[in-house]
């Protein structure tokens, strides 16, 4: 990719919120982007399009909203497979699981709110 590219990227990257860092890259001297919480360098990353960079690059918030999803669905498997559970240790298991699974579950919703906090 042409230098030229680069810029162009990092131009439209901006536009959508993308920051510039005042580190420059360890690899290749260049500047580097603050986009959706992840940091990188555009030259060296080899991204030719913004959609390539936003496919690519999961932001922590997006993270927490994919855990969430996950969890649900344990949740809601564990919550059936409950119903139709027989004996104690069976139970045991399950409710051992739902658990650790509400436990990371209002972990996540912890997270989300404190993000939504910081965000105003
Ligand atoms: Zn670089």
């Amino acid at each position: 990719m042409s230098s030229r590219d680069t810029s162009r990227l990092v131009v439209e990257l901006m536009r959508r919120g993308a920051t510039l860092l005042s580190e420059s890259c360890p690899t290749c001297g260049g500047v580097m982007l603050r986009y959706r919480g992840v940091t990188f360098c555009p030259r060296c990353s080899g991204f030719t399009s913004v959609e390539e960079v936003e496919s690519t690059l999961v932001a922590p918030g997006d993270l927490l909203e994919n855990l969430e999803k996950v969890l649900y669905e344990g949740l809601r498997d564990d919550l059936r497979s409950l119903t139709g559970a027989k004996g104690h240790e069976e139970r045991g298991a399950l409710l051992r699981s739902l658990k650790e699974e509400l436990e990371v579950l209002e972990i996540v919703l912890r997270l989300k709110e404190l993000r939504s906090k910081s965000e105003g």
